[in-house]
């Protein structure tokens, strides 16, 4: 079985990424810059700020991020947001969610201009995407089709079974495997037979958030399977698969942690990258 080693795949990710940022520097005289909006002190949304924060820098991007006290006036946000959409040494805007519960998320993405979209939020990215257009992609599911593609480069005609139909995770993977010509099954809380849809597919992607939900008899030999879950459980941190059963059936699976979530930042720096160009060549 190949276990999936994200973190050398996104460090692998981060060198190209820190090499092109210099290309650009020399190109066009200024690099990237990311801006991230944090509001109230949620302890893991200020740990995910301050790795985002480190990991731009680490390529060599421009990072900055704006902190609200909890209690902060939506329009101050939104204002914000659209001072930094006219803002030139802005490539990408990223506000990290969740918010507090008087903030319209709905608002505060459509308020961030789609060029600058580097979470693949905005309707507009989310529409290119189904339609099979350039667009920024949601940063986790970019991850986990860089990963899979690592394992199986021609993914034309696979079955691909993608548990759990969320905006951030299972919607966009789903459309990125379509991209790529596979046959997609989505499946959500209410699919009657999860197991024998699984069993189905020749790539699972699960993104549920129940601890090792997907077990060893519901994946058919060879699948590649990725684990997108994060769960805190008595014995750790586990995914939404079952690592110990599935690992002998699977002919690839990433292990929880170590595998996506180290790809969903690097991404999110690939997505900053994407978008300065997108922004610089519309310019020239
Ligand atoms: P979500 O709660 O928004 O969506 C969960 C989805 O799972 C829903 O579509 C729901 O229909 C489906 N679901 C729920 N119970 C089910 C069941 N019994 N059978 C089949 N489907 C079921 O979650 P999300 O934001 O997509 O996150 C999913 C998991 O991924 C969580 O554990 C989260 O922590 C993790 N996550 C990881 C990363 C990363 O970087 N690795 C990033 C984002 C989220």
């Amino acid at each position: 079985m190949i276990l999936i080693d994200g973190k050398k795949i996104a460090s692998e990710l981060r060198d190209d990424l820190k090499k092109e940022v210099s290309e650009l520097k020399k190109k066009f005289n200024k690099v990237p810059g990311l801006t991230v909006i944090l509001i109230g002190d949620l302890t893991p949304s200020q740990i995910y700020v301050r790795n985002k924060e480190k990991s731009a820098n680490e390529v060599g991007l421009k990072s900055e991020v704006i902190k609200y006290p909890d209690n902060v006036e939506e329009k101050i946000v939104l204002n914000k947001i659209k001072e930094l959409n006219k803002d030139d040494t802005v490539s990408g805007i990223l506000v990290q969610l969740p918010l507090p519960k008087h903030i319209d998320k709905q608002k505060v993405i459509e308020t961030i201009t789609p060029d600058k979209d580097v979470d693949g939020f905005h309707p507009m990215n989310v529409g290119n995407l189904s339609s099979g257009y350039d667009s920024s992609v949601p940063c986790t599911p970019l991850g986990c089709y860089l990963l899979i593609k690592k394992i199986e480069p021609n993914l034309s005609g696979k079955k691909a079974v993608v548990v759990g139909r969320s905006n951030l995770n299972g919607k966009p993977m789903a459309q990125l495997l379509l991209k790529e010509n596979c046959t997609v099954t989505i499946t959500h809380s209410k699919t009657s037979d999860l197991k024998g849809e699984c069993l189905k597919g020749d790539i699972i992607v699960a993104a549920v958030g129940i601890p090792e939900l997907v077990k060893g008899d519901w994946v058919k030999k060879n699948a590649i399977v990725i684990d997108v879950g994060i769960n805190k459980t008595e014995k750790g941190i586990v995914g939404d698969v079952d690592f110990d059963e599935v690992s002998k059936v699977a002919k690839a699976l990433t292990p929880v942690p170590g595998g996506v979530g180290p790809m969903t930042i690097a991404c999110l720096l690939k997505n900053t990258i994407e978008c300065f160009k997108r922004n610089e060549v519309s310019v020239d």
